[in-house]
């Protein structure tokens, strides 16, 4: 980021907390990388305050958000128009501000389909494990189910039937061919042997508590892909275990810049510099395991 001045155009991230967010850096070295007159930051937002939030963009005239936990539903009918992919997610992550006009898209879907093209792997005729039935794991899911994979969906709440929940929206857009369950280690090894790709999309493992894990390491099969969305730590306990087995991994960083670069593009009208997004969020994570 350059001198900010009267010409600068404001992007940000609304979320609470918002302090351990890589998006600041990761964006503001985009806009100084390309030498756009943008600055991005962080606003703490608690959700009795969303509203005003929202209204704020308008008032301000911010070029655009993105949005995180706990925001990403909650703000959807405070916008005026929804992308249709976001609406059968039923969650966002970026917000568009086109002259007033607030326009909510979820990118978190399109990083996780860009990040499995990275890596050359082919969803037609795949069966995938899908753990966790959460806004990621939704954006996750409308993609798998838009790919006509063989789904199944273990998430640990049951109460609130998250899983079936997720899985009637997919049925209903897609005719997708789902299973849901609970997600214990008996329904893990049952699953886990009719798969070719398992995506954790819980929140197990994840910073501070990076001792976590979903899968007992003795469930692994030598030929699954195992796809871990969390970025901090980098890797989590899964991946590390999963490569210690001889498993292939895919972390969550690739996803992270993926879902950043759509939103980039969506605010500039530019394409994002995805190597030096990257570069700039590994040298962070790889600091914080030091
Ligand atoms: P969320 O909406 O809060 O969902 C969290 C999910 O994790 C739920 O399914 C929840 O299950 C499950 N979970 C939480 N604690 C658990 C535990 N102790 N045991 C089993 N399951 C547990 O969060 P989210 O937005 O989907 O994010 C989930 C993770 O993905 C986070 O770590 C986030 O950082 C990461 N993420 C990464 C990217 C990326 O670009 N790489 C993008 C989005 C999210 P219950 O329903 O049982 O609570």
């Amino acid at each position: 980021m350059g001198m900010i001045s009267g010409k600068t155009i404001i992007c940000g991230i609304i979320g609470d907390p918002i302090e351990h967010s890589m998006s600041p850096l990761m964006h503001n070295t985009a806009f100084k990388t390309l030498g756009l007159d943008y600055a991005y930051v962080p606003f703490k937002v608690k959700s009795l305050e969303l509203r005003k939030a929202i209204e704020g963009i308008r008032g301000m005239n911010l070029r655009g958000v993105n949005v995180t936990i706990p925001h990403k539903v909650a703000v959807m009918p405070l916008l005026d128009r929804i992308d249709p992919l976001a609406e059968k997610i039923g969650a966002i992550n970026t917000i568009v501000n086109d002259d007033g006009i607030l326009t909510g898209y979820n990118t978190d879907a399109a990083g996780f389909l860009q990040t499995l093209h990275e890596r050359g792997i082919e969803l037609a005729e795949k069966r995938v494990l899908l753990l966790g039935a959460g806004g990621a794991a939704r954006a996750i899911g409308n993609i798998l189910a838009a790919e006509k994979v063989k789904l199944i969906v273990l998430n640990r709440r049951q109460e609130l039937s998250w899983a079936e929940d997720l899985a009637c929206r997919l049925v209903q857009s897609y005719g997708a061919d789902v299973e849901v369950g609970e997600l214990t280690n008996e329904n893990l090894k049952n699953a886990i042997t009719n798969v070719d790709i398992l995506v954790n999309a819980t929140s197990l493992g994840m910073s501070p508590d990076n001792e976590q894990t979903p899968v007992p390491a003795d469930l692994f099969q030598a030929n699954i892909t195992i796809f871990d969305i969390i970025y901090n730590p980098l890797p989590t306990r899964l991946l590390q275990e999963a490569k210690a087995a001889g498993v292939r991994t895919i972390d969550g960083l690739e996803m992270l810049v993926q879902q950043g670069a759509v939103s980039f593009e969506k605010w500039t009208g530019i394409k994002a510099p995805v190597d030096v997004m990257r570069k700039s969020v590994e040298s962070l994570l790889l600091q914080d395991e030091k």
